[in-house]
């Protein structure tokens, strides 16, 4: 079972509200669980940037299922790779509220003070959400 790392952008749809994204949540780590899926999602109220670890299989079905999803649009896959180990294992899904998300920190990994993953590399939205995760004290 070949373990990979997948990495997407999305914008949210405009009739999207926050009981959609809980609802999301609480779906997705219902199901990522059954499926040994881990990972990140960020959501600032204009843009997801999601990962997602697990079964080369698991993962790429899933992703199926996210892009026919029309609580999000425009997807666009970052990244996608094979992976010697999980980085984010100890996650379900963990949730990266806006809050979260300071400007120093999307300074860090992109051109732009504001979050805006479509203008970020696949590695650097990999690193800001590994960054994110060590400065959230509650991702689950
Ligand atoms: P179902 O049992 O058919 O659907 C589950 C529930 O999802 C339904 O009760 C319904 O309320 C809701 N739902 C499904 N599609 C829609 C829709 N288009 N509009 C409104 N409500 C809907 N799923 C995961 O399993 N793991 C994830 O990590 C994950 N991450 C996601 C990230 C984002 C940004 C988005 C938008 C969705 C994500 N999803 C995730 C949800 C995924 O797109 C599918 O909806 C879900 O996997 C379907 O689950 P199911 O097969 O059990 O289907």
């Amino acid at each position: 079972m070949f373990l990979v790392r997948l990495v997407y952008a999305s914008r949210v749809s405009d009739s999207l509200s926050t009981d959609d994204v809980a609802q999301i949540l609480e779906h997705s780590r219902s199901n990522n669980r059954s499926n040994d899926i881990s990972g990140l999602l960020c959501f600032n109220h204009e843009y997801f940037l999601q990962c997602l670890e697990g079964s080369r299989a698991r993962v790429n079905a899933l992703y199926q299922r996210i892009l026919s999803d029309t609580r999000h649009q425009d997807i666009l896959l970052l990244s996608y790779g094979e992976i010697t180990e999980r980085n984010f294992g100890r996650w379900s899904m963990g949730y990266i509220p806006a809050s979260s998300i300071i400007r120093e920190t999307t300074m860090r990994f992109s051109g732009k003070s504001e979050f805006n993953p479509y203008e970020m590399t696949g590695d650097s939205a990999h690193a800001l959400l590994a960054e994110l995760a060590r400065n959230t004290p509650t991702l689950e």
